[in-house]
């Protein structure tokens, strides 16, 4: 519904029910047609560079909270796998210097298997540390504020 109708509709049903404005003979026509003129300039540029650094805050504060709590369920999530990853691993540590034990001597094999070891408990640490980075990444850029 358009606003000068509603006005309309608003001051005509008033005089229906109304019994003292109809009594006064209220000017209908001269209180919608000033009503219809009546204009207030609004400046939206204006009103945006005052309200954005009220809003910034809470929009940047709204944010960090999401960007947190999003994070925390990309690593519980990638948690669950984590056991049956671990065992693989262990299993594949074991099988690797048994094979080099056979070729190596026990010593360099052990310092193989350690230093392999050390390699992927470096990349799982990398993995878990690029989560909170590739959720930040995902969520919308910031909106920019204008001051
Ligand atoms: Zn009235």
């Amino acid at each position: 519904m358009n606003p000068t109708n509603h006005t309309d509709s608003v001051i005509e049903e008033h005089l229906r029910e109304c019994d003292e404005c109809a009594r006064e003979g209220l000017p209908a026509a001269l209180l919608n047609e000033q009503l219809r003129a009546a204009t207030v300039p609004v400046d939206p540029n204006l009103l945006s560079r005052r309200a954005w650094p009220a809003l910034g805050a809470a929009l940047a504060a709204r944010a960090a909270d999401n960007l947190r709590r999003r994070a925390a369920r990309g690593v519980l999530l990638s948690l669950l796998p984590l056991a049956a990853v671990l065992a693989y691993d262990v299993w594949v540590l074991q099988v690797l210097h048994s094979f080099l034990d056979s070729i190596f001597p026990s010593q360099l094999a052990t310092w193989i298997v350690v230093n392999y070891a050390a390699a992927i408990v470096l990349l799982l640490g990398a993995t878990y540390a690029a989560i909170p980075l590739l959720v930040a990444r995902q969520t919308a850029p910031p909106l920019e504020v204008h001051r």
